[in-house]
């Protein structure tokens, strides 16, 4: 894989990663994905975006019920 800005090597990494949700913010500090060697711009995985989407989407049903229990 090479980059898409700069066609530099894209090697396996963390970045960090924000969410703006309804009603909260979800923010990694390392979420995996492929970084640019030469720009350092991150390349997400689709496999990784899944991964996070999973775990949004709980959140976003446990923050629900944490608005309705209010
Ligand atoms: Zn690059």
């Amino acid at each position: 894989m090479e980059c898409l800005y700069c066609k530099g090597a894209l090697v396996r990494g963390a970045v960090p990663f924000t969410i703006h949700r309804e009603g909260y913010h979800f923010v990694l500090d390392k979420a995996p994905a492929w970084v640019c060697d030469q720009c350092a711009e991150p390349v997400f995985d689709e496999t990784d975006v899944d991964a996070i989407q999973r775990v949004v989407a709980d959140l976003d049903q446990q923050v629900m019920s944490l608005g309705n229990a209010a």
